[in-house]
Order: C-alpha cells, then sequence, then structure tokens
C-alpha cells in the first residue's frame, strides 16, 4: 500500500463528544485501529499490571495520568504492526509534551511520517453533562452504553459479556466538573499548535451521529 492510503488521525473534543463512536466506525472504513488512551489505561487496570493501581487513583478523581506512564502505554500500541497503515487516536495528546511524545514515536516507528490530520468534534458543557451522566460502562469487556440514545438490551446488563454496567467512576458529577475544567485548560493550547501545524477540521458534534460522521468522511475525501 502507498504512503497516500495510509491515515494517521487524530480526534479530540471534550468528554462524550461522541469521538469513541466517531472513531470506532470510521477504523472499520479505513481499516485501521481506533485507540483511546483512555481505554488502553482501563484495560491496564483491568488486568492489574504494574502501573495499574496508580491510573486507578489519577482516574478516578479525574487527574490526569503521568506523562511518563501514557507514552509507555501509547508507545507499546503504536508500535504493534496492525498501526502500519495509520491509526485513530482518541485522548492522545493532550498538551505540548504529548505532542512531542507522539512525533517521537512517529519517527521511531512510522518513518517519521508529519501528515497526522486532526479533527476537533465539539459540543456545549451543558450537552456534555447531559450525555456524560447517562453513560455506563462495562468494565469487564470495555462496551459503552447511553441510558437514552443506546440503553442495553437488559436493564443495568452488558449486551455483549452479560456483566453489569455502571457508571464511570469518572462520570460522577464532581470529577466531570473536574474533567471539563482539565479538558479547556489542555485543549485551547493544543488547538492552536495544531491549527498552526497540522490541518484541523471542525466538526459540530451536536449533530446526528450520522451527520458528524458525514462531516468527517467529506473531509477526509474517503
Ligand atoms: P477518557 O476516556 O479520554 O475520558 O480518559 C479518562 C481518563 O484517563 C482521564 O480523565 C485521565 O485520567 C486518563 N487519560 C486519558 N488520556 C490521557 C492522556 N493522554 N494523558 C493523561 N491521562 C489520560
Amino acid at each position: 500500500m502507498n504512503k497516500a492510503h495510509k491515515h494517521f488521525l487524530v480526534f479530540m473534543g471534550p468528554p462524550g463528544s461522541g469521538k469513541g463512536t466517531q472513531t470506532d466506525m470510521l477504523a472499520k472504513r479505513l481499516k485501521i485501529p481506533a485507540i483511546s488512551a483512555g481505554e488502553l489505561l482501563r484495560w491496564e487496570i483491568r488486568n492489574k499490571s504494574l502501573v495499574g493501581a496508580e491510573i486507578q487513583k489519577k482516574m478516578n478523581s479525574g487527574r490526569l495520568v503521568s506523562d511518563k506512564i501514557i507514552r509507555e502505554v501509547m508507545e507499546k500500541r503504536l508500535k504493534k504492526p496492525d498501526t502500519k497503515n495509520g491509526f485513530i487516536l482518541d485522548g492522545f495528546p493532550r498538551h505540548a509534551k504529548q505532542i512531542k511524545d507522539l512525533e517521537e514515536i512517529l519517527r521511531e516507528h512510522h518513518e517519521g511520517e508529519k501528515d497526522v490530520l486532526v479533527f476537533y468534534i465539539y459540543i456545549s458543557p451543558v450537552e456534555i453533562r447531559r450525555r456524560l451522566s447517562n453513560r455506563r460502562v462495562c468494565y469487564a469487556c470495555g462496551s459503552s452504553y447511553h441510558l437514552e440514545i443506546n440503553p442495553p438490551k437488559k436493564k443495568g446488563i452488558c449486551d455483549k459479556c452479560g456483566h453489569q454496567i455502571e457508571r464511570r467512576k469518572d462520570d460522577a458529577p464532581t470529577a466531570i466538573a473536574r474533567r471539563l475544567k482539565n479538558f479547556h485548560q489542555e485543549n485551547d493550547p493544543l488547538l492552536e499548535y495544531f491549527s498552526e501545524h497540522n490541518h484541523l477540521y471542525r466538526i459540530n458534534g451536536e449533530q446526528s451521529i450520522e451527520k458528524v460522521r458525514e462531516d468527517i468522511i467529506r473531509d477526509l475525501k474517503i
């Protein structure tokens, strides 16, 4: 496959903006992996890895995990063979240091790829709170539900693996407030950087899932 068919994409947007839904759909279409930093970290917790306990402490209180840990976890994932034609990132990079880390990882494992396209999905704070308070996840298999838009078939039970679903610890109201504050502090400088150095596409995330998807596909010309 020639270089033109590779896609190195970064998705940004506040918690609850629908990034996960969009990146999963896009990954299937482009046949490249969608990689969520949050999901990789939750995997470390589920599997009780060496860094799992430290990650859990930070995540449960809505704080960011250290750059060192996130770099290790991301690099381990981004050097796997299934990323050779590209990848879609969600939740990484989150600030300047992590941009440098991503550039280093690209230098090391992806022939110095520079053509990273960035999508920013924006939604209002009111909509963010509404969405997150209705989100439920399965800690056993990682599936995610929304009690109004996408509820499980059987109340409280994961469709995929039958385990109980629950509210994410960091979707509790105090943790949401902290995550939003974190997000805004980090997001604006990041957006500024990407608008100067990369192609940055802004997408209205309050539209239907289908319409958001169409906008992304139109921008990517795929
Ligand atoms: P998310 O699933 O993207 O909402 O992330 C959930 C939590 O994982 C965040 O609140 C952080 O504690 C942690 N996290 C995710 N991505 C990163 C990152 N790039 N750097 C540091 N911590 C992260």
